[in-house]
């Protein structure tokens, strides 16, 4: 892995949107030690706003069974928090020219994390082979851009309440070195 960057804090306010998403990532973590989930439960999305590709032959903005397979394969897709300690799992991914990298968050104290892995095609590079083969392999990218859920449907599936309405604040904002990265959402076209 030629990946030394490390987890940094993305944004320091904490919002109620960070917080249910922290929730239910835990909550799915639980779901898939035991007893398993379904693989059209793998197969909804998560709540996330910074991804810029889609998976499978559905095109399905970043489903569990994707980032099952990342927080698995790839050491880089989980790590510590700086501030708190807690565990940090990647939650998205993506970029432009030159930055991009892993969207995460910590389970413990919300934070928005991010970590720089390069721009969208070293992103794209990286991710591949942990896809491959898997019925969530790369399937289309957009530049400067995401596709995004509010993870409804997960999160009925989990038990967990509807997501609180995301607010500006909530939008991926990433500066790195001179760089800054803005993921402004892109409708999924099915
Ligand atoms: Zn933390």
């Amino acid at each position: 892995m030629s990946i030394d960057s490390k987890w940094e804090v993305r944004k320091g306010r904490i919002t109620a949107w960070d917080r249910w998403c922290a929730e239910l990532l835990v909550s799915l973590r639980k779901a898939a030690a035991s007893p398993g989930l379904t693989l059209e439960e793998l197969g909804l999305s998560i709540p996330q706003s910074a991804c810029s590709f889609t998976f499978g032959s559905a095109k399905l903005a970043l489903p569990v069974g994707a980032v099952f397979e990342l927080w698995i394969k790839d050491p880089v897709a989980n790590g510590v928090c700086p501030k708190c300690g807690g565990k940090v799992v990647a939650t998205a991914f993506g970029g432009i020219l030159n930055v991009g990298g892993y969207m995460g968050l910590c389970l413990k104290c919300a934070t928005p994390m991010f970590r720089h892995i390069g721009g969208l095609g070293a992103v794209h590079q990286h991710i591949t082979p942990f896809l491959e083969g898997t019925p969530w392999y790369l399937n289309g990218a957009t530049y400067g851009g995401s596709f995004s859920s509010d993870g409804k449907a997960l999160a009925k599936v989990l038990h967990l309440p509807d997501p609180p309405k995301a607010t500006r604040s909530d939008k991926p904002e990433v500066t790195v070195g001179k760089h800054r990265l803005e993921v402004p959402d892109v409708e999924i076209v099915r």
